[in-house]
């Protein structure tokens, strides 16, 4: 299904980007198998704010970061809201929301650190989630785009941001692009087609009904990224659909809004 998946110690499966060096960087994208959530959020629910008993996310969390061999304590998440903040976070920032969604970050949707041994966490169910590394100037972000974020360049300002707090150049930044959505899925009514053909008029657009469009995320990230500098064969999109894998991950359409998350982490090694 995904060749970016595999089996990590403690029976959970992950996947990540062959193209970041796994001596400098750990990173992983989950599934929603093995965890101890029940009902909608089985199982492996690792998000807070939709819900689930906060005992079983917090086992989750444990078990994920376990077999990735990250302190689930340390882990920096924040309080996504589809818009376009991004912050840069030092040690000062270490285990925000790790346990209690209220401490969670507020109204952000990019994070970007320096610091080695500093986990940045975000949660999915068909948004997209993606993934940044700088290997020169060892930096990384991560970031939440859905079709808002995308619209309005979440994924161009996470690494604008890392320019600005790290001289990260664009063309040096690594970048993957985690299972969400896909265009085989991802159809729209005419206010949002109208939003993204006016954002990414390059973009090639399906119409499937008399107002019906179908759009790829995948490619206006790429696109929005390529537009900053960023080079395409640094940008690798897993090309895995939620929707079309319901099985495998939270799906926010294919569960009709009652389900759980799937994490996106990312952190330096020191
Ligand atoms: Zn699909």
């Amino acid at each position: 299904m995904c060749r970016f998946y595999i089996k990590c110690k403690n029976n959970l499966w992950y996947g990540f980007f062959n193209h970041f060096n796994s001596n400098l960087v750990t990173q992983a994208i989950s599934t929603r198998f093995h965890g101890v959530s029940k009902a909608e959020f089985s199982s492996l629910n690792l998000a807070l704010h939709n819900g689930d008993n906060s005992k079983d996310v917090w086992q989750n969390r444990e078990a994920f970061c376990l077999g990735l061999g990250i302190d689930a304590k340390k882990i920096v998440t924040a309080q996504q809201v589809h818009g376009t903040n991004v912050l840069c976070v030092d040690e000062s920032y270490l285990g925000r929301g790790a346990f209690d969604y209220e401490e969670a970050i507020e109204n952000t949707d990019g994070l970007i650190t320096n610091v080695p041994d500093l986990p940045l966490m975000m949660f999915f169910a068909d948004c997209v989630p993606i993934l940044i590394f700088d290997p020169i100037k060892k930096a990384i972000g991560i970031c939440h785009a859905g079709w808002k974020g995308t619209v309005h360049g979440i994924a161009q300002k996470t690494v604008q941001a890392m320019g600005s707090s790290f001289n990260s150049r664009p063309e040096d930044c690594l970048i993957g692009i985690g299972p969400s959505i896909g265009p085989c899925c991802f159809e729209v009514d005419e206010p949002v087609y109208t939003q993204f053909k006016q954002a990414f008029p390059s973009l090639t657009y399906k119409q499937t009904s008399k107002e019906k469009w179908k759009i790829n995320l995948w490619e206006a990230n790429r696109l929005q990224l390529k537009n900053i500098g960023v080079l395409d064969k640094n940008i690798i999109c897993s090309n895995v659909c939620t929707k079309c894998n319901s099985d495998v991950f939270f799906s926010y359409r294919a569960d009709e809004g009652k389900t759980g998350r799937i994490a996106a982490i990312i952190q330096l090694k020191s």
